[in-house]
């Protein structure tokens, strides 16, 4: 296997509350991997250490065979090469749709802005918000806002894409859209991962599911053995009670 994230043995705790539990994972190249658990099991946690928003407590996470927490290591490169997209957005509200979708690309990537720009409109057009462009945030709704996001994700031309329960801030008609645009993204090859708590989606689009449980990895495997053959009575609690 070809993998591009080791995590092996990682903690953390804020204070005395011990929040992630000892977990060990691997993410494949071409790899789509979600991750279901209940609220307070520790699924954002654990995204947000991958990508260092979050320090580890303890553990190792390799990313191409480098451990990222030796000293020297240089995280702000690393951090480009992981998107993240979080369930509130987190635009830029004082920049356009065009801004938002250029900025890191200019400031962190050293882009020039023409070239910025068309890889900008390019992503834009994947999600189906390229008439937008002028557009401030707060003009666009829920499910258009979180396109956004994922465009200027792209833009970074991330090897792995992080996403943080994207539809749950949405209005239900809106979910459809921007589960349709990550399968679309699953199909092209792109290497994800999903907190997610739409299980259908994760069923169909995932590789690998790991079911989460007071921090740590309580069962994993493919979604037919996760959603049809679950073997642990925690998984089963679980599916019974949000299928
Ligand atoms: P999930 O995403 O699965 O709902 P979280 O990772 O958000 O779970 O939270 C897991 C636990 O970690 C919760 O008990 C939460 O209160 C705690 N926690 C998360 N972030 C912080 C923080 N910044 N400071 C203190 N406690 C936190
Ligand atoms: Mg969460």
């Amino acid at each position: 296997m070809n993998s591009i994230i080791e995590i092996e043995r990682l903690k953390k705790s804020f204070g005395d509350n011990l929040v992630l539990k000892d977990i060990s994972m691997n993410v494949n190249k071409g790899e789509v991997v979600t991750i279901i658990g209940a609220s307070g099991s520790g699924k954002s946690t654990f995204l947000r250490c991958i990508n260092l928003l979050e320090t580890p407590t303890d553990g190792k996470i390799m990313y191409q065979g480098e451990n990222v927490l030796a000293p020297g290591y240089n995280l702000p490169k690393y951090r480009t090469h992981l998107g993240m997209v979080f369930q509130s957005f987190n635009l830029f509200n004082n920049m356009n749709v065009l801004q938002n979708c250029m900025s890191g690309q200019v400031t962190v990537l050293g882009r020039k802005e023409e070239e910025a720009k068309k890889i900008a409109i390019e992503n834009l057009e994947k999600v189906g918000m390229d008439r937008f462009i002028d557009a401030k945030p707060a003009q666009l709704s829920g499910g258009q806002k979180q396109r956004v996001a994922i465009a200027r994700a792209l833009s970074m031309d991330p090897e792995v894409m992080l996403f943080d329960e994207p539809t749950s801030a949405l209005d239900p008609e809106m979910v459809g859209d921007v589960l349709r645009i990550m399968k679309k993204l699953a199909e092209s090859g792109l290497t994800m991962v999903i907190v997610t708590h739409e299980m259908a989606f994760a069923k169909e689009v995932s590789d690998r599911v790991i079911f989460m449980d007071q921090g740590v990895i309580a069962e994993e495997g493919s979604p037919e053995d996760i959603f049809g053959n679950p073997k642990e009575a925690r998984t089963k609690e679980f599916l019974h009670r949000v299928l």
